[in-house]
């Protein structure tokens, strides 16, 4: 029987790949959620690749980490012909607004909505979805993120109305699987960080479902606010125990 203890508090989000070790272990598995967040070279051929690159593993001693393209270029690499890295970086647009619970900011991809961020101050938004996507160009004011930010807030502001919105989901294989039980709770319900995690087949991991929900980017639409204590309490929220608890008063209501 394995000893489970729901105290646990969101904290800082995993950092992903920030050591040598984890990128080398991306590099093993091919992990193509490890794309745009490092690259690496390899000094007996001269090229770099994205980790996903189906190119044959090299030696380990071989093998040096870059944070972005450039960087790797200007160490005196060129690109894969194979993986193509330097065309990695994807255009992502973006658009603020305001709602009850302060600035919202929702973010988007040609292949759906990838973040919705929420704080007081709409400038620290903009630098937030920076931090999270940095080797994205971003594009603000966006009118296709104006309507899809009206669609949120009114989610916000009436959660009866429900909320449904194509999705550009990333994040490591754990994350996604915590990520879409969530979704699978309903408005105006709540369940604890340990019940998920037994639903996710794993309940030993009751503080990595805890960082789950705080590494998590769509606000809301993936209602990471619905997961709370054993005992009920809120725990922590990324944006902050005041908007947890008024979204889960307001879902209760309606
Ligand atoms: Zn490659």
């Amino acid at each position: 029987m394995v000893a489970m203890t729901d105290t646990v508090a969101e904290t800082k989000p995993d950092m992903p790949f920030a050591n040598d070790h984890d990128r080398w272990a991306a590099l093993v598995e091919r992990d193509v959620n490890a794309d745009r967040k490092f690259y690496y070279s390899v000094a007996t051929t001269g090229v770099y690749c994205k980790p996903s690159c189906a190119a044959r593993l090299a030696r380990r001693e071989n093998v040096a980490f870059h944070a972005t393209p450039a960087d790797a270029e200007r160490a005196g690499f060129r690109p894969c012909k194979r993986c193509r890295p330097s065309e990695a970086i994807a255009t992502i647009r973006f658009a603020v607004g305001a709602c009850s619970l302060g600035a919202i900011l929702v973010a988007a991809t040609d292949k759906g909505v990838c973040a919705i961020l929420l704080d007081d101050d709409a400038g620290a938004l903009a630098r937030d979805l920076q931090d999270r996507f940095p080797m994205a160009q971003l594009i603000g004011g966006d009118a296709s993120c104006e309507r899809l930010v009206a669609k949120v807030v009114g989610f916000v502001e009436a959660p009866a109305r429900g909320l449904d919105l194509p999705l550009d989901i990333r994040g490591t294989a754990f994350q996604q699987r915590v990520w879409s039980t969530l979704r699978e709770i309903p408005a105006g319900e709540t369940v604890s960080y340990s019940a998920v995690a037994e639903r996710i087949g794993s309940p030993q991991s009751v503080r990595a479902v805890a960082g789950a929900c705080a590494a998590n980017a769509i606000a809301v639409a993936i209602p990471c606010h619905r997961v709370v204590r054993s005992d009920g309490g809120l725990s922590g929220y990324r944006w902050g125990i005041e908007r947890k608890q008024s979204l889960l008063e307001r879902e209760a209501d309606s």
